[in-house]
């Protein structure tokens, strides 16, 4: 078989997802024999490359720089996965939606000033931090999704079980082929 491309992505979570993505501990060393990794938060590379053949996208959309790498992701990849219970719901990140959607400058203020332990400042310059999007959203809201894998984070198990199927059925088959369980 030919080694499928896999990527990993961070969009707005606390990186458990991933953290349960290293849980796999000995499968590791299975899907390093099937796959190459292209891209991921925990290896260093900086663009996100075409043709990968699934990504595993972690967390919700909350910014302009999340959305901007969602859609680069998506044009780029065959299979994607939403990837634990923020990216499919939002989950804690979108606890902010509760302030309605008019909330940026109240989250920023809240965030960098109130909440401030020293030097209680809004970053000035632009670029600092990302602008915020005025809702956070699933990923599923903003491109289309092959799978979910829901928990928070996703198990071990639950993580091995999808990725085996995967293996076990591609390359020639698209997501929608793809059976899970
Ligand atoms: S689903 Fe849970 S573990 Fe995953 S990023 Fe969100 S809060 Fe973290």
């Amino acid at each position: 078989m030919d080694r499928l491309k896999i990527a990993t992505a961070w969009l707005g979570g606390c990186s458990g997802c991933h953290m349960s993505f290293l849980d796999l501990d000995e499968f590791l060393i299975d899907l390093a024999a099937r796959v190459d990794v292209v891209y991921s938060p925990i290896m260093d590379v900086k663009e996100y490359p075409d043709g990968v053949d699934l990504c595993l996208v972690e967390g919700a959309v909350c910014n302009e720089d999340n959305l901007e790498l969602l859609q680069k992701i998506r044009a780029r990849t065959r299979i994607l996965v939403s990837f634990g219970d923020c990216a499919i719901t939002c989950n804690v990140t979108s606890l902010r939606n509760l302030l309605g959607e008019k909330n940026t400058d109240q989250i920023l203020q809240r965030a960098y000033v109130e909440a401030a332990d020293a030097n209680p400042m809004r970053p000035a310059l632009a670029g600092i931090v990302p602008v915020l999007l005025p809702k956070v959203r699933p990923v599923h809201e903003m491109v289309p999704v092959e799978y979910f894998l829901p928990g928070c984070p996703p198990p071990a198990p639950r993580i091995k079980a999808l990725l085996t199927n995967i293996l076990d059925h591609a390359p020639a088959l698209t997501g929608a082929q793809l059976k899970f369980g």
